[in-house]
């Protein structure tokens, strides 16, 4: 166990050649190690190593040797030969395998329907089956999400080693059974409670909390982690056992100190705020995007319900169709430029009057390379927010980085400023 104060430490030890070739990017490594972080486990180390069954074992040896009290394995549990994780971690316990007759029940049985349709139902089938029932003798086999069981091994004096297949989809939605095994309930029941508190602002610049860090000092125990996404400032104030009051006080300071900027104090994201916003209003949005193409209608409708409050949006490229389908008055355009202030508010209140919604989002800026001017160089966006009760939220920034960030960072500006709007509605 751990010592006191301390959080038990965990590694995530993630296999696939492809990986390491760059075929594919990693998802389940960080995905694991967010859990275990949520549990409560101090995540030591996150490996990625090919298939060869050496550099697995080697892999299990180093974290074993850090002195993790689990592991948690993604990958290589399908029928193919190089498929080898549970032999090999079987291998690292000392456990002999044998065939589980019930999951190989279960295997073929969730194959059968598959092998009666395309005829593949003999032998080499009945071979695979049995290679992906052989389980370490004494540990848990997780039932397959896919085809491949998981598997949770004990090892005497060692770490825990939880053995998850490697697609995503499968991985995920063995998690919970891998929580529920016995072995892993009884770790789990020793490793102190997280509880971090997760502060999001926005607007604020590291430098900014670095200062106010500096000035209240971080308790010892109290990790505290910063990190910048989508425009946004996340604090992570996390406690070590014994050091929840500490944490909760520095947390608390640090929100107060930057209240103009917060966000949120329970995690939750300017998305999630922006949903609910709308659904307590009762209110509908629509969007006018020129410079953004539709990337904020997509942002908008990326939460399952979002039709509860998007009513739709116009991607206005061009100025004929900001005239055509927004009422943009062609004058306007003429006389203060496509990206102006005056045209974001026209294509705000033009997406709301054709869809009837509640609220309006006009976006018009230049995304670049080309297209800059002196007074409107590239990454000038203009934005305007109006409500149908006269609220009016209009903008101009200067964004940096290529086309993509500016489009995407446009999107995030968007989206704050209708989380303003409906704290107004
Ligand atoms: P299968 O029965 O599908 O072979 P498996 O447990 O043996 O499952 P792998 O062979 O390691 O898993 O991976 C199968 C596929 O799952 C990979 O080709 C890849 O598409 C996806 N995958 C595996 N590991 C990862 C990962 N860490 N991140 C993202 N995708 C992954
Ligand atoms: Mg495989």
């Amino acid at each position: 166990m751990a010592a006191t104060g301390e959080r038990p430490r965990a590694a995530v030890v993630v296999t696939g050649s492809e990986l390491l070739t760059g075929v594919i990017a990693d998802r389940n490594g960080p995905w694991v190690a967010a859990e275990l972080s949520r549990l409560g486990f101090e995540v030591a180390h996150l490996l990625v190593v090919g298939d060869r069954p050496d550099d697995l074992t080697t892999a299990l040896r180093f974290v074993a040797d850090a002195g993790v009290e689990l592991i948690v394995t993604s990958g290589g549990l399908g029928p193919t030969a190089d498929d080898l994780t549970a032999e090999v971690v079987a291998r690292f316990a000392g456990l002999e395998m044998e065939l589980d007759e019930g999951m190989y029940a279960h295997i073929a049985e969730i194959l059968a329907a598959w092998a009666k349709r395309t005829g593949f139902d003999g032998p080499a089938l009945d071979a695979s089956n049995r290679k992906q029932a052989m389980v370490p003798r004494g540990a848990v086999a997780l039932p397959p999400v896919g085809t491949a069981p998981g598997l949770v091994v004990p090892r005497a004096g060692g770490p825990l080693v939880v053995v998850l297949p490697g697609p995503p989809r499968e991985l995920q939605g063995m998690w919970p059974a891998a929580l529920d095994a016995a072995p892993m309930r009884e770790l789990l029941a020793g490793v102190p409670a997280a509880e971090p508190r997760l502060l999001r602002f926005y607007g604020l610049p590291e430098s900014e909390i670095a200062a106010t860090l500096r000035e209240l000092g971080e308790p010892a125990g109290v990790e505290v982690t910063t990190c910048l996404r989508r425009s946004e400032l996340e604090v992570d104030i996390r406690p070590r056992p014994g050091t929840e009051g500490a944490a909760a006080a520095l947390a608390d300071a640090v929100a107060d100190r930057h209240s103009k900027h917060l966000l949120s104090t329970d995690g939750s994201s300017t998305d999630e705020l922006v949903a609910r916003g709308l659904l307590a209003a009762g209110a509908m949005v629509a969007t006018g995007e020129s410079c953004t193409g539709g990337m904020l209608a997509s942002r908008l409708v990326d939460r399952a319900g979002s039709s509860e409050y998007v009513a739709g949006g116009v991607v206005a490229y061009s100025n004929e169709a900001k005239t055509a389908l927004l009422n943009v008055p062609a004058e306007m355009i003429a006389e203060h430029g496509a990206v102006s202030p005056e045209v974001a508010l026209a294509l705000a209140d033009g997406a709301r009057a054709k869809f009837g919604a509640t609220v309006g989002v006009g976006i018009t800026g230049v995304a670049g390379p080309t297209g800059g001017s002196p007074d409107k160089p590239v990454g000038h966006v203009c934005f305007c927010v109006t409500t149908s009760s006269g609220e009016v939220i209009a903008r101009t920034v200067r964004l940096p980085g290529n086309r993509t960030d500016i489009r995407e960072r446009a999107t995030d500006v968007a989206m704050h400023l209708i989380l303003r709007a409906t704290q107004r509605l």
